[in-house]
């Protein structure tokens, strides 16, 4: 991605901060407009870039490779009132500092009033890495629970680990359209990693939404801030499901 690409940002209200980085390919250092805040409604442009992947995707200008950044951006959707963070620091600090209401967090800009209202009120979510980012604001936009949503995966994961003999290492929604779900899995426990795409269907969304939704309290509680594969593990939910609570695989 090029400078243009941040220009909306101009007339919107999100921060852009000039970020250092070095391309994995040449290794050659090059400065890039970091996107450190996306706030909904008025940075629509943004959040469509991060759905189409284009977002945190610069290509290197001396060898012209594109890869995946480690961003620390933050989104909030103050009409859905949710407010997602990814960031590279795996410490539990921003998790903390979520659970408090205040937040501090380097380059994104904070606003004064926002102890009061995000603690309790806001959906909170802390990722690290893009594709869990764009991931969220996904589900945010099918109006997906992601909590059963990482369910699904780790019932589907586990599908997957048994038929291939492979370890996954993530897992994602990668889009869905009418009774469709597409998920992509990243195999492999080092790179080269394989994909593979998985279709399963809203039904099986909705079987686990009746089933577990009861079982889960309000999104924006506090321990729902990392709502991950770990998190669907830890909650040991489908652990008495026999061989499967199956996700029907068609792909
Ligand atoms: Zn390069």
């Amino acid at each position: 991605m090029d400078l243009e690409d941040c220009s909306d940002m101009k007339e919107n209200r999100s921060e852009t901060v000039m970020m250092e980085t070095q391309c994995p390919f040449c290794g050659k250092v090059f400065d890039y407009p970091m996107c450190t805040e996306i706030i909904i409604p008025g940075d629509s442009k943004l959040k469509k870039k991060v759905l189409n992947k284009t977002l945190f995707v610069p290509k290197c200008p001396h060898c012209n490779e594109e890869f995946k950044l480690k961003p620390k951006c933050m989104y909030r959707n103050e009409t859905k009132r949710e407010w997602f963070v990814v960031t590279d620091s795996k410490d539990g600090e921003l998790e903390n500092v979520m659970k408090g209401g205040d937040l501090k967090f380097n380059d994104v800009r904070a606003e004064e009033n926002i102890v009061d209202f995000m603690k309790g009120l806001y959906t909170r979510r802390v990722v690290y890495n893009v594709d869990a980012f764009r991931e969220k604001i996904l589900l945010s936009e099918y109006n997906f629970d992601d909590r059963i949503i990482e369910l699904m995966k780790f019932s589907l994961s586990g599908l997957i680990e048994k038929d291939s003999h492979t370890h996954v290492y993530r897992i994602f929604l990668e889009e869905s359209s009418g009774n469709d779900m597409i998920f992509t899995a990243i195999l492999g426990s080092h790179a080269p990693f394989e994909y593979a795409t998985i279709k399963s269907d809203l039904s099986t969304y909705n079987q686990y939404r009746t089933k577990y939704l009861k079982k889960l309290g309000n999104p924006n509680e506090d321990e729902y801030i990392t709502t991950d594969q770990e998190w669907a593990a830890k909650t040991g939910l489908l652990k008495d499901e026999d061989a499967g609570f199956v996700v029907p695989m068609q792909g």
